[in-house]
């Protein structure tokens, strides 16, 4: 474990290099940062990253307001967003990855007009039942496609999918392929707008069952910077 005060740029290009090996060029790597001080993302930066994802609004406040000399940063929301903090949201982030209802997505897409943003969006979905998640089950997010798919201020091009704690390996990759799945089938319904062309699937855990079955971005964090403080 690295401790962000104890931090050296030397250990940390050396772990990064070790993952980087193995994701392909064709998989974006999102670096994780939620709870690490803006110092780990400068290093990580350094290093040559330049996505971040963080779960809460104020805290990428925070660190993004510490950062502001670095240019072409990629800023990534991967948790849930409450109503109250979605207009922070859409100013600060390029990507939501967690959008979790239709109500949220409509919020979202009027904020995003009022802002003159276009934030690229993920719809979170559970591909097995996971009452304690936030997320669209399938049945929901088929009734909502029609809908979503008028937001025009959003750019709605993916899925982001958290398979359930404690899932074998062979039932975690059953997910994975059936959120892939699932992206085939919404691009063959014709809809207007929305083509899914991303799966943003796959943490420290399960990365390379991720990327196996099709990822397009994996979110890592213990993986890159060891555990997080205070946990
Ligand atoms: C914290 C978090 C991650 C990173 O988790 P690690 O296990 O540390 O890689 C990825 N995605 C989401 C949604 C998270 O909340």
């Amino acid at each position: 474990m690295m401790e962000s005060g104890r931090f050296s740029d030397d250990d940390w290009a050396a772990r990064l290099h070790q993952v980087c090996q193995q994701i392909p060029d064709t998989v974006r790597l999102i670096a994780v940062t939620k709870k690490f001080p803006a110092e780990v993302v400068r290093a990580a930066y350094g290093a040559g990253v330049r996505d971040f994802g963080e779960s809460q609004v104020q805290e990428a406040e925070a660190k993004q307001a510490e950062l502001t000399d670095l240019p072409d940063m990629t800023w990534h929301l991967i948790g849930h967003l409450q109503s109250n903090k979605a207009r922070r949201a859409v100013e600060l982030f390029d990507w939501i990855h967690s959008v979790d209802s239709l109500k949220l997505a409509k919020r979202l897409n009027h904020l995003a007009a009022e802002a003159g943003r276009s934030p690229q969006c993920c719809l979170q979905v559970k591909m097995v039942s996971d009452p304690p998640k936030y997320g669209f089950d399938q049945d929901q997010l088929w009734s909502a496609l029609p809908t979503l798919d008028q937001l025009d201020q959003l750019s709605i091009s993916g899925l982001m999918t958290i398979p359930p704690m404690g899932l074998s390996p062979q039932a975690t990759r059953d997910v994975f392929d059936q959120a892939r799945s699932l992206a085939d089938k919404i691009n063959a319904a014709g809809f207007e707008r929305l083509q899914i062309q991303e799966l943003s699937m796959g943490m420290s855990g399960d990365y390379p069952i991720a990327i196996a079955a099709g990822a397009t971005m994996v979110r890592l964090g213990t993986a890159l910077f060891g555990d997080r403080p205070g946990s």
